[in-house]
């Protein structure tokens, strides 16, 4: 954790020097279009930098080296032990940038410099370093098929993946993604959101120093309707892993369906619900968890606890606990380390959560805490953390907001708040707490949520599989079983009859 304060943040920022062209088969090249995206800094709405878009025949450059490189086995087939030292050292040498980086992060989508350096960097090393460990400690198989047949079962590399990343944890998702992809030998092309692309830039280029192969990890922003479709819709892509809304998912399966049957992993959105139980052992830790866990990233996550069930027998206990840890985290500057709540990721963005807020009210909810706009930074997007009671029908209650907007709603049995909870078209993650051993595994096993805490939430580590139920997505990102997801089974059957004696 740093030690560093407000104004060694404001000095470093001025220092910076942005990357923003594409990084395509082992170079920082020109878009072949003339399109750009602007980079803006939520903390104060200032433009940032003007990055290079790629269209459709960038995409294909990059393919195109990404499968030459594939082929040619300098990464896809290099000795196991060589590959994990490239990624150990690509791991390495995030650590070393770990503050450059975390910086752009923050610079680029307004989360806390805290946040970005403690959490999203400390995941993204761990990650990178975690799937460079399992390369030389994987086995294969060899099937039970008797003594005239040795039958093995092996995994091998896909090929080309692309990876297709939100603007909410830039760094930490796309490795999630690259990292495994990498491990098992695929060559990787990864799209940044049109928000956050200078930080995947930087990776870029210490992707480079570390020695991955030209070819082997390309980085091509772009607009998601041009870039990322240009990805979805390519030949020579074998599978697609997303993470994004659900609406964009959708549309992931549609391109694959209409070019090559890539296989698609969809990380999409979610509206968790989070429970407290009568028998609670710790309230002030439930209320605690319960607001980090909606206004955390200033509700910019996913798996956010964005409906509150709170046992009506100790409601009246519970809220004024729950209004005290939302006052802890107002909205501050990112790069203050004192910020435990930043700045929403665009003027569009900020305006729609609030227009979810008005929505709520006037369908008769009850606003107990926040409701405006904030102002810590001037011409930054900047919300008061809002906590609002109503009835499960309301917008606020079914919609994923993606703001630090919490919905709560009360309940009287075991059995209502699991029928309010599996309530949603979503099922990424759900957290409840209780003292009793037995309805925690009852509980939880009755939640629909691929996630789901026992008097926690939002906890976890890269060695647990990560990822939705109904429309939050299908596979998972982290754990052994991501490799699964880049990598194909391959049987081969050999006859023993032959040859003896
Ligand atoms: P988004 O779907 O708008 O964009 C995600 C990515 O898809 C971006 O790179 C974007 O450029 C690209 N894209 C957008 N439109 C496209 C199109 N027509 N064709 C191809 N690509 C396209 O999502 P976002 O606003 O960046 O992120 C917020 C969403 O991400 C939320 O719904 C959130 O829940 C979800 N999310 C899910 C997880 C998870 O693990 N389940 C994690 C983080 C965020």
């Amino acid at each position: 954790m740093s030690t560093h304060d407000l104004s060694h943040w404001r000095h470093q920022a001025d220092r910076l020097s942005l990357t923003t062209r594409p990084f395509i088969d082992g170079d920082f090249v020109d878009s072949q279009g003339d399109g750009i995206l602007t980079a803006y800094n939520p903390a104060t709405g200032a433009v940032l930098a003007e990055v290079n878009a790629c269209n459709a025949a960038d995409i294909d450059r990059a393919v195109g080296a990404a499968r030459r490189v594939f082929e040619g086995g300098s990464w896809s087939r290099c000795p196991p032990l060589q590959r994990k030292k490239v990624l150990l050292r690509f791991a390495a040498l995030i650590e070393e940038h770990a503050e450059e980086l975390a910086l752009i992060q923050t610079l680029e989508m307004g989360k806390p410099i805290t946040d970005s350096l403690s959490f999203d960097l400390a995941e993204t090393v761990r990650c990178v370093a975690w799937y460079a460990e399992t390369i030389d400690k994987r086995y294969d198989e060899i099937a039970p098929t008797g003594e005239d047949v040795h039958a093995t079962i092996s995994r091998e590399p896909l090929g080309v993946v692309a990876a297709v990343v939100p603007w909410n944890f830039p760094l930490m998702i796309a490795a999630w993604k690259f990292a495994p992809a990498l491990a098992m030998g695929n060559s990787v092309v990864l799209k940044p959101a049109e928000a956050s692309s200078l930080s995947g830039l930087r990776l870029a280029a210490l992707a480079e120093e570390a020695g991955l192969p030209a070819g082997v990890f390309n980085v091509t922003p772009g607009h998601g309707a041009v870039a990322g479709q240009a990805l979805g819709l390519h030949r020579d892509v074998d599978a697609l892993t997303f993470t994004g809304s659900t609406a964009t998912g959708k549309r992931f399966m549609r391109y694959s369906s209409e070019s090559n049957l890539k296989r698609v992993w969809l990380e999409c959105g979610g509206k968790s619900p989070h429970i407290v139980f009568a028998d609670c052992p710790d309230l002030d830790a439930a209320a605690q968890a319960a607001a980090a866990g909606i206004f955390t990233n200033q509700g910019e996550v996913c798996i956010a606890g964005s409906r509150l069930y709170v046992d009506e027998a100790i409601f009246d206990t519970f809220l004024p606990r729950l209004l005290e840890a939302a006052k802890a985290m107002p909205a501050g500057d990112p790069l203050d380390p004192a910020t435990r709540m930043g700045a929403l990721i665009s003027a569009e963005h900020h305006a729609k959560v609030l227009d979810y807020i008005e929505r709520g009210l006037s369908e008769g909810m009850t606003l107990h805490h926040g409701g405006r706009a904030a102002t810590p930074v001037d011409g930054g997007w900047y919300l008061e953390p809002t906590i609002l009671e109503g009835a499960q029908a309301a917008v606020l209650m079914r919609e994923e907001i993606f703001g630090p907007v919490l919905g709560i709603n009360r309940f009287t049995s075991e059995s209502e708040a699991i029928d309010l909870a599996n309530d949603s078209i979503y099922g990424l993650g759900a957290g409840l707490w209780t003292s009793d051993l037995a309805r925690a595994h009852r509980v939880s096993r009755r939640l629909s949520a691929g996630l789901v805490w026992v008097n926690c939430y939002a906890d976890g580590d890269i060695s647990v599989p990560f990822g939705g139920m109904k429309q939050s997505g299908f596979g998972r990102d982290k754990s052994l079983h991501a490799l699964d997801k880049y990598s194909d089974l391959k049987t081969t059957w050999m006859n023993l009859a032959y040859g003896s004696s």
